[in-house]
């Protein structure tokens, strides 16, 4: 965590700066099933379909199972063990979805727990977890504001933004945001491999790019607490800059870039008709309690960058 002066309120910022932060980045997809649950594909196959995108890592999360992984790494490729725990109810949603991942070793998966019992029990197994696709659950700000202890949510999930047009799920986070709540927010696949003919497969369509020392479980998992990531179903972001007072996004050829904040604050820059844009740069007002960069290229896909908090 970066810690900078910022004219913001003439107090301190928090931006975990993954481009300035030193290490590699390494690419993965943090939601992934397997034959072992509802998914297509097998481990072999899944995870060859990933290698062979570019993807660097990958948690295989079955529904309330952990899916062994062993022997499915290589020295560029690393598994992660994870698991897709279910069990409250949200105020109008039948379920919620907790996607646990990193963890330690393989163990045996509660079974339909309370939220706030996922999330402890992935951490006592060495991992994190995050919220799953909270659009598609249908979970609203009363629900995600009740649970603590999380990194974050699913701002992006692949087969439910394929299968009902509920993937994007950038309100819940900015609720969280919003009202203080200090979480990241994830771009994965889901992959379950299954399509209709001419659709799409959610396999190695969004990721995580993370800045990590080394492509162990370990460093990742510390990179992904302290933020040190972005998330993407397209673009690329390669630098966020504060200085004077003014924030500067630069990211790979787009549409249009926000800067998003809580309300009576933030921006989008659009490129000109029929072009594209790299760049795009917002003066702070002074009262912005966070601020984050979110983009938008020519097929209609976004990237989004974690939050800059404000004191
Ligand atoms: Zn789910
Ligand atoms: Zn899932």
């Amino acid at each position: 965590m970066t810690q900078e002066h910022s004219r913001n309120n003439g107090g301190d910022m928090q931006f975990a700066d993954p481009f300035k932060s030193p290490g590699q980045w390494y690419k993965g997809n943090l939601h992934t099933h397997t034959t072992q649950s509802d998914g297509a594909l097998d481990l072999p196959e899944v995870a060859a379909r990933y290698q062979e995108a570019g993807y660097d890592f990958l948690a295989i999360t079955d529904h309330r199972t952990v899916t062994p992984v062993e022997g499915a790494s290589h020295d560029d490729f690393l598994l992660l063990l994870g698991t897709e725990l279910d069990g409250d109810r949200g105020e109008v949603a039948e379920s919620v979805h907790i996607v646990a991942f990193g963890l330690a070793e393989v163990a045996e998966a509660p079974q339909h727990p309370s939220v706030a019992e996922a999330i402890a029990w992935a951490k006592q197994h060495g991992g994190e977890a995050l919220i799953a696709h909270p659009y598609w659950s249908g979970l609203v700000a009363s629900d995600v504001l009740r649970w603590d202890g999380h990194l974050g949510v699913e701002v992006f999930n692949t087969g439910c933004h394929y299968e009902i047009a509920k993937g994007c799920s950038a309100v819940h986070w900015d609720d969280l945001l919003g009202r203080g709540r200090r979480v990241w927010g994830f771009a994965v696949d889901d992959s379950h491999h299954h399509s209709s003919p001419g659709d799409p497969v959610d396999t190695a369509t969004a990721w995580v790019m993370v800045k990590a020392e080394r492509l162990t479980r370990e460093a990742l998992l510390q990179s992904l607490r302290a933020g040190l990531f972005y998330s993407s179903w397209g673009p690329a972001i390669h630098e966020i800059r504060v200085a004077g007072g003014e924030v500067t996004a630069r990211t790979s050829p787009v549409k249009e870039i926000s800067f998003v904040a809580q309300r009576w604050a933030g921006r989008s820059v659009f490129a000109p008709q029929g072009g594209t844009r790299t760049e795009a740069a917002y003066r702070l007002r002074g009262h912005e309690e966070y601020l984050r960069v979110e983009c938008r290229d020519a097929e209609g896909r976004w990237a989004w960058a974690n939050p800059i908090f404000f004191e």
